[in-house]
């Protein structure tokens, strides 16, 4: 075979493999009920995909408006599906909460209608609350 359909092929290939990891991080991500980092992500999907390449999907996916980040205060980041997002416009005003003692982070479904001053406009709402959700609460 010559080089350049050598080069082809090897572009083929991961072409491939890039389709495969995108619809592997985003099963976990749309199946998961809570926001997922790369290390949830990782553990679900295994050492097939490796990190840096799970980081260039997500942000992919951030910039088509599929997925939000949060930054949570244990200073990592997560992500979460998107239901009305459009590309580079992601359309959401809520808080994310993360259990102290079960350690999930969850959207919280209240949008908060943020009033800014005039002039000013948001693109990313990076609200985060940290206590106890309600399971493991219930017992006290
Ligand atoms: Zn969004
Ligand atoms: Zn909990
Ligand atoms: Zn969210």
């Amino acid at each position: 075979m010559e080089k350049k359909q050598l080069r082809r092929l090897d572009t083929m290939v991961k072409n491939k493999r890039n389709t495969k990891a995108k619809e592997l991080i985003l099963e976990t991500i749309k199946n998961a009920s809570t926001a997922v980092n790369k290390d949830i992500i990782q553990e679900e999907i295994g050492n097939v995909i490796d990190r840096a390449t799970i980081y260039r999907v997500l942000n992919s996916f951030y910039d088509d408006g599929i997925v939000h980040k949060i930054l949570g205060d244990d200073g990592k980041q997560y992500y979460a599906y998107c239901i009305n997002c459009g590309e580079k416009k992601h359309l959401h005003s809520h808080f994310h909460f993360r259990c102290l003692n079960c350690g999930k982070v969850e959207c919280l479904p209240n949008e908060i209608d943020v009033k800014l001053p005039k002039g000013y406009q948001s693109v990313n709402f990076n609200g985060f609350i940290s206590g106890y959700c309600n399971q493991c609460s219930k017992d006290e």
